[in-house]
């Protein structure tokens, strides 16, 4: 891990303070103590995730047409029998250890790589005992001894029933049910390989010792696509002519093992020629995940993908990516985009016995899978890091967040507190409303006031209704970035917003 400074620290306590304050995010049951690792999002945090929400299902769900992607809303309890067959029982576990003295347990793989700096994924229980006693590592909070390392499932098992009930287990990824219920999508939409099958929702995670706020959380939410492709065709994508030319940075294996880590530049294209990626499928992901993210306010430098060492990747898998970006406390995985083969499907069919191939001219195939798995909390607390900017000349920090993700477009307030200003902007606010527009009114304190609290959360345009507007029908913008002003007719608001929040225009083109 990287970038552990003592400014850049104190960077994410800024910004995790001002999340708390500001309503968008804080500890869920907090006046009973909560739980560690589970939080609420507040009214800006929930708006900003249905921003993003509808953001992806647009880009990458609604608008996909070669190959299509339908989208499933499966449950978030799943059998004992389908998790032991996803493999999930045997081998969804973290390494854990715990303090002999204060009885604090940890990730022992973070504990060894926070202390020593070292790498210890995919190490054996004996390995990672050994690092521990040969290095004397003891409990960071209280400086006690340490168990020996075990195995912990992360998986929260549910009696379903009453006491001799079935057991289950709340899901650990969205994946498992678009596996389990591929047959079904396919024969219900008569779908013909390549499709997709995508999933928005909750999946959960007893994490060992949740931190860093929203990046490792014990309920999160995911949206997970399975794209299914015919094994012989998994170097084929129809549509890959619209990403060939999208630049994309990939930190290589050979540039881990030297130790390097400025990735590399290479366009979708070039990166499957070359061999670095495993096929047109997995590049064209990276390519829309390289545009979508920039398009959420995070920096084409600022993030990479990272092709997982072996030692990383699951046995049948054909190659992991992860997409890391920077943020002051190290980088971060926020998308694990894995080539997993058939071996979901294979393995359904093996345990359940039932078929889930699918003829293909009279032949029975298995498809292949290439799947994008986004994290939606990590990715608003890597919004909210890289949208932050302090006091420019204002007096007052905001955030710059792109106006199809600001939780709220546009503040609409009266010059001053007085009438007809305060009726007409009344109305104009309802009237946004009524057309789908997620603004808000305030006409409290001086205008000034006003617009630094628009800026804290992050609003990227102010409407000021003034005498004009009641002579005149003329409203005034404020552009958040600039802080340009321009004067444009009321009856333009409801387009001139929803062109600038779709991007169809920006704000310099109203001076
Ligand atoms: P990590 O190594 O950080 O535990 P992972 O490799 O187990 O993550 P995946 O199984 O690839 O994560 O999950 C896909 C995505 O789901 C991640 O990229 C991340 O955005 C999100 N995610 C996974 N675990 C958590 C968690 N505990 N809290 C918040 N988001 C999570």
């Amino acid at each position: 891990m990287s970038g552990k400074g003592k400014e850049e620290k104190s960077l994410f306590e800024k910004i995790w303070t001002l999340a708390n304050h500001r309503g968008f995010v804080f500890p869920s049951a907090e006046i009973y103590g909560g739980i560690a690792g589970i939080y609420d999002l507040g009214p800006l945090g929930a708006k900003m995730k249905n921003n993003l929400i509808q953001a992806w299902r647009e880009f990458f769900v609604l608008r996909e047409t070669n190959p299509p992607v339908y989208e499933l809303d499966g449950s978030t309890i799943l059998p004992y029998e389908a998790l032991k067959a996803s493999g999930h029982l045997d081998s969804f576990t973290d390494p854990t250890v715990s303090c002999l003295k204060c009885k604090k347990w940890m990730r022992a793989d973070h504990l060894i790589e926070d202390s020593l700096d070292m790498y210890v994924e995919g190490m054996t229980l004996e390995q990672l005992n050994r690092i521990i006693r040969e290095n004397n590592l003891g409990c960071p909070d209280c400086g006690g001894g340490l168990s020996e390392v075990t195995f912990f499932n992360l998986m929260l098992e549910v009696q379903v029933g009453p006491a001799d009930g079935q057991t289950a287990f709340l899901r650990p990824e969205t994946a498992q049910d678009i596996f389990l219920d591929f047959k079904r999508v396919q024969q219900s939409m008569r779908a013909k390989l390549p499709f997709g099958i995508a999933q928005i929702g909750k999946s959960y995670r007893n994490e060992i010792s949740p931190r860093q706020g929203l990046i490792r959380v014990r309920e999160f939410t995911q949206m997970e696509i399975e794209m299914f492709i015919h094994p012989n065709e998994i170097g084929n994508h129809p549509s890959f002519d619209k990403v060939k030319d999208i630049k994309i940075r990939i930190l290589t294996r050979e540039q881990q093992k030297k130790g390097e880590t400025e990735p590399l530049e290479t366009t979708a294209k070039e990166s499957v020629v070359s061999k670095i990626l495993p096929n047109p499928y997995m590049a064209y992901y990276l390519a829309k995940e390289t545009i979508f993210y920039q398009s959420l306010g995070i920096p084409y430098d600022k993030f990479h993908f990272r092709h997982m060492m072996p030692e990383e990747t699951p046995f049948y898998s054909g190659g992991n990516f992860d997409l890391e970006v920077e943020l002051s406390i190290g980088r971060k995985e926020i998308i694990g985009n894995a080539y997993r083969t058939n071996y979901d499907l294979s393995n359904h069919m093996k345990k359940s016995g039932k078929d889930l191939s699918i003829s293909v001219d009279g032949e029975k195939v298995i498809p292949e899978v290439v799947e994008p798995s986004f994290g939606v909390e990590r990715a608003i607390y890597c919004i909210l890091e890289h949208c932050y900017r302090e006091d420019d000349g204002r007096g007052w920090s905001w955030f710059q967040f792109p106006p199809k993700i600001a939780p709220i477009t546009a503040l609409i307030l009266p010059l001053v507190r007085r009438e007809p200003l305060m009726e007409i902007a009344f109305k104009t606010y309802e009237t946004l409303k009524e057309n789908g527009l997620e603004v808000d009114y305030d006409d409290r304190g001086s205008v000034g006031k006003r617009y630094a609290r628009a800026d804290e959360i992050g609003i990227p345009f102010c409407v000021t209704v003034d005498y004009k507007t009641a002579e005149a029908s003329t409203v005034t913008i404020r552009d958040r970035d600039s802080r340009e002003q321009a004067v444009i007719n009321k009856n333009d608001l409801i387009e001139i917003l929803s062109k600038l929040v779709s991007g169809i225009i920006n704000f310099e083109k109203l001076l």
